[in-house]
């Protein structure tokens, strides 16, 4: 680790970005842990270089599918060996809570061990013949793929990206985000000693507005996966146009979360405190906008406002903490000008609005659970993404009103329905726009099950079958069975 700062990784090796370093703060303290070195622009270069030429050697281009596999199973065996250590890193380095960390751990590695096994079981096929020749539909690798992502969730969102982006037979450049590079650098390590070519794997942490633009402008660079702001993939998708670069998208959310009169409010309840203050709300699919039917509103705000302030606030690295710190200072300031925004704006608030108390607490970005009641569909905080924990309610009386209140933001990436009555909550279901509903239970997420928004909140799907197949790109090829192929006869 010369310099003092850790290495990056370029080309598959190890060394000093050529960028300014970065400081890693563990949110739970303020306090700097580590210093990481940065790419500039000629690493960028360098990487996709590499990572092209990787991808046309011989040795990894003509890799059937299942030794591909079996790179990718590897891969999943040293991230589960790995699993405590790296949950504890990514802890210090984003303030979620261990057990959450260790959820993220697992679903990198069950990602990985997923994509193997359904990349074993892709087929290319034959199509139907209109002359005399066999006619069939091949796929190949789209291209090298730059994976940029947000701080929130590293290592799930990296594996989510890197593990398709690999089985198609891509190069793989990582870009994490400048506040939390750590999980995605040990990710990288891992995929090297996995036995993945030098090469075929970069992680080049540093600014978005540097590194993240240039891996997608750069021409070598044919798709981009991103996982982030909506302004952010606005942008990309912009500069994509120009290169008719396919790009996938998973962006913002202001997920509603509905509660029917008929519905088991305790579980409910639960669900609902979960689905909103686990990650300190800091997740694309948080339930922030709560509608709950008039007749039970009150009742539900009650007990919810009594859970939320049951939770416990903590390090977190200790097991029995539900809610750790925000990301960062700045964030949770920009959390505390919504709440203010929020009274200004006429809301009533339940439960929170304050940093907790506490000399533990007060030197790292606490907030508490905050439940907001007596806005309108209409107002920000109604419609605008927090990302943090901050629960909006809206009452409802008529069923028929719920698809339009449901989608009356610009996202549309998540949404909960908590009924007795599975036909109306299917009916409900399948009339709100969104990328994922979830009925009688929130964020439960499965690598086979396909993942992304529509409307503000993205582009595209990840996960699943589908999810391998959007980073390749079909080949149609022909096989003349005619002694005369040609048209004219000769
Ligand atoms: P940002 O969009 O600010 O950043 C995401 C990534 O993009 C970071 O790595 C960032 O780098 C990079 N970036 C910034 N500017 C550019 C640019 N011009 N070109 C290329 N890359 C760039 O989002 P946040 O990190 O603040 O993440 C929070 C957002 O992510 C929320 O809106 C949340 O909803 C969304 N999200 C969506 C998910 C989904 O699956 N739909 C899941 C998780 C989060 P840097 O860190 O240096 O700024």
């Amino acid at each position: 680790m010369a310099g003092g700062a850790r290495d990056i990784i370029v080309a598959g090796g190890f060394r000093q970005g050529r960028g300014e370093p970065l400081s890693s703060v563990d949110p739970a303290t303020g306090r700097v842990f580590a210093e990481v070195s940065t790419a500039s622009v000629e690493d960028v270069d360098e990487a996709v270089t590499a990572g092209e030429a990787a991808m046309r050697d011989p040795a990894w281009r003509d890799l059937l599918p299942h030794r591909r596999a079996a790179l990718l199973h590897r891969a999943a065996d040293l991230i589960h060996a790995e699993s405590e250590s790296l949950a504890r890193l990514q802890t210090l380095d984003n303030g979620k809570t261990i057990t959450e960390t260790r959820a993220l751990v697992a679903s990198a590695a069950g990602t990985f061990r997923y994509t193997a096994s359904a990349l074993e079981t892709l087929d290319d096929t034959l199509t139907t013949a209109r002359g005399p020749y066999l006619s069939m539909s091949v796929h190949e690798p789209v291209g090298p793929v730059a994976a940029i992502t947000p701080w929130n969730s590293p290592i799930a969102s990296e594996a989510q990206k890197a593990a398709p982006a690999l089985a198609a037979g891509n190069a793989v450049l990582i870009k994490p985000a400048e506040w939390s590079p750590m999980a995605a650098l040990s990710l990288g390590a891992l995929l090297l000693r996995a036995g993945f070519p030098p090469g075929l794997v970069s992680v080049l942490p540093g600014p978005g507005g540097v590194v993240g633009e240039a891996l997608v402008r750069h021409p070598g660079v044919r798709k981009v996966t991103f996982t982030g702001g909506t302004g952010t993939g606005r942008r990309i998708a912009a500069v994509a146009a120009g290169k008719l670069m396919p790009v996938s998208l998973e962006l913002g959310g202001k997920s509603p979360t509905i509660v029917l009169p008929d519905a088991d409010l305790d579980q409910a309840v639960r669900g609902i405190v979960f689905g909103i203050f686990s990650s300190q709300g800091q997740a694309c699919v948080a339930g922030s906008r709560l509608i709950v039917h008039r007749s039970v509103h009150d009742e539900v705000v009650e007990r919810i406002t009594a859970a939320a302030e049951a939770l416990v606030i903590g390090a977190p690295a200790r097991e029995s903490t539900h809610m750790g710190p925000l990301i960062a200072a700045e964030h949770r300031a920009e959390v505390e000008s919504y709440v203010r925004l929020a009274a200004e704006e006429g809301g009533h608030i339940s439960t929170g609005g304050t940093r907790p108390s506490g000399d533990a607490l007060g030197e790292g970005f606490y907030y508490r659970p905050t439940v907001i009641t007596g806005l309108g569909p209409g107002s920000r905080v109604c419609r605008e993404e927090i990302f943090g924990p901050v629960l909006v309610t809206l009452p409802y009386d008529d069923e028929d009103e719920l698809p339009a209140l449901a989608d009356a933001t610009p996202y549309g990436l998540a949404c909960g329905i908590w009924s007795r009555d599975y036909r109306r909550a299917w009916r409900l279901g399948r009339r709100i726009e969104a990328g994922t509903v979830w009925i009688n239970t929130y964020k439960q997420l499965s690598a086979a099950t396909p993942f992304g928004g529509v409307k503000e909140s993205g582009l595209g799907r990840e996960k699943g079958r589908e999810g391998i197949r959007s980073y390749m790109t079909q080949k149609g090829v022909y096989w003349g069975l005619d002694e005369t192929p040609s048209a004219w006869g000769l």
